[in-house]
């Protein structure tokens, strides 16, 4: 990935992409204190725009706060400089990834004294969980590692350490021949996949945990809430039990990277009727609208890049 042409955008500056390179004695690569953002921008009616941008970019600053990272750039900057690296690397439907990083003045724990970096990088990326995934739905195993604790790397950090969390469900639940992980929080409830939030429908109803159970306050997230109002679903957020999804009618992920992705299966149990369910069906319709600049109600979520 990083033997390619293009740009990133580092500290300011947009950088050939080969040359995008930090030190091995970078603070955030041993202790793994660094927050980041996933952001797509889609192929529009209006063309390329970047979906929720500055809701992204707020996400991208109470997680630096959370960690305690001083950007030291302001929000309109880093906005700007995510629209100029799809435009620099002449995107049209790409992800996009910043990361805010302590670097290599110093190593020890604390960061104090350290510099605060950020960096900006797009590339064109399909459906994360597969395009049959969209359409037919995917096999999801309840994971054996338990999602964090409310007060351990704090949860509303989209924080890179975090991720470790969210690497070892996906490789337990893919080795084991799954498509994603659904992770229990501490107290056993249902908190989200390895890189999605997490719904299920039951009579006409759709419930998604509160963000007490560990769950990233993801924007798509939030999109889903707000379809769902349009839609006249009521939506309920609350505990959720692992078996309540067995039972449930409908089950989907959502994230920037999955959008909205059915879920058919879970530990081997069937959800409904085994496949992409009608609630589900329309939500995802409603949220390619949205994205792709078909219902001008959102016209605001979208960015012209
Ligand atoms: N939970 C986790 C752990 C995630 O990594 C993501 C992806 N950012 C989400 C939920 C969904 O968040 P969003 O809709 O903002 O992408």
């Amino acid at each position: 990935m990083a033997d390619r042409d293009g740009k990133i955008w580092m500290d300011g500056q947009m950088v050939d992409w080969r040359d995008a390179k930090i030190h091995v004695l970078t603070h955030t690569l041993h202790y793994g204190c660094g927050a980041f953002e996933g952001v797509r921008a889609y192929h529009t009616v209006d063309g390329t725009a970047i979906f929720r941008l500055q809701e992204h970019t707020e996400r991208l600053f109470n997680s630096s706060k959370i960690l305690r990272m001083k950007i030291p750039f302001s929000q309109e900057q880093v906005n700007e400089a995510q629209r100029a690296v799809v435009r620099e690397n002449k995107l049209d439907a790409c992800y996009l990834r910043p990361l805010v990083w302590i670097g290599d003045k110093k190593l020890g724990v604390s960061p104090k004294g350290n510099t605060i970096h950020v960096m900006v990088a797009a590339w064109a990326w399909g459906a994360y969980l597969g395009e049959e995934g969209i359409t037919k739905g995917i096999r999801v195993k309840t994971s054996s590692y338990t999602r964090h604790h409310v007060n351990i790397t704090m949860t509303q950090a989209k924080s890179v350490s975090n991720y470790t969390n969210s690497i070892l469900a996906n490789m337990e639940a893919t080795d084991d021949g799954y498509d994603e992980a659904l992770l229990l929080d501490a107290a056993g409830f249902v908190s989200e996949g390895s890189g999605e939030n997490v719904f299920i429908v039951k009579g006409g109803v759709v419930y998604t945990p509160d963000l007490s159970a560990g769950s990233l306050n993801g924007v798509t997230r939030n999109t889903v809430l707000h379809i769902c109002k349009d839609l006249g679903i009521d939506v309920v957020q609350k505990r959720i039990t692992r078996d309540e999804v067995y039972i449930s009618d409908e089950a989907f992920f959502s994230g920037t990277a999955a959008e909205i992705t059915p879920i058919r299966e879970l530990d081997r149990i069937e959800i409904g009727s085994g496949q992409r369910g009608p609630i589900t069906e329309k939500i995802q319709n409603a949220f390619f609208d949205i994205v792709n600049g078909r219902n001008p109600k959102y016209a605001h979520w979208l960015t012209k890049v």
